[in-house]
């Protein structure tokens, strides 16, 4: 994974971009908790689960059903408080989860994303690995590959999202 902060990155960049009335507070906090919600699945080295394992670590709450299925549910349970027509909050949320497993697959190591899941128990990267990928310990991060890991979230993840957020700030103002 980028490190968990990481992943809210694109919902708050693009909800903030975007502008509060196209997406207001409480669904971009909502985009947010669910970009970071897949790594709930780290709980499940606790548990003894292999990381292989569709339900450890990039298993089955990254893959592609559980991005489409679960804002579905969110949105059920909680629409009222979104104050946004349904298709915005579901188009918001699916892209705020599904950048989570995308970002995952970008990542220079750990296991791959299991998307096809449960179709499939194989796991995918992208064609391209440019973020490092993010020790699970804290204390890494006070090492010099733990900077190097921040850099390069910074550099591939926070600096295109603030750019983005940026410009569409800009043009909204216009
Ligand atoms: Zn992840």
């Amino acid at each position: 994974m980028p490190t968990i902060i990481t992943h809210a990155a694109v919902p708050l960049c693009l909800g903030l971009g975007l502008g509060s009335k196209a997406i207001p507070r409480g669904l971009l906090l909502a985009g947010i908790a669910l970009a970071m919600l897949p790594d709930a699945d780290v709980l499940s080295f606790k548990l003894g689960v292999a990381y292989g394992n569709v339900f450890g670590h990039r298993g089955f709450t990254h893959s592609l059903i559980f991005a489409f299925v679960v804002p579905i549910l969110v949105l059920w349970l909680g629409r009222r408080w979104f104050k946004a027509s349904l298709m915005r909050c579901w188009a918001f949320l699916t892209v705020s989860l599904l950048s989570h497993s995308l970002l995952d697959s970008v990542t220079t190591g750990g296991k791959g994303v299991g998307w096809l899941w449960p179709w499939s128990d194989e796991r995918f990267f992208a064609p391209w690995q440019v973020i490092k990928v993010a020790p699970f310990a804290l204390s890494k991060y006070t090492t010099p590959y733990g900077h190097q890991v921040i850099m390069s979230e910074l550099l591939w993840v926070w600096a295109p999202g603030v750019i983005f957020m940026a410009v569409m700030i800009w043009l909204r103002r216009r």
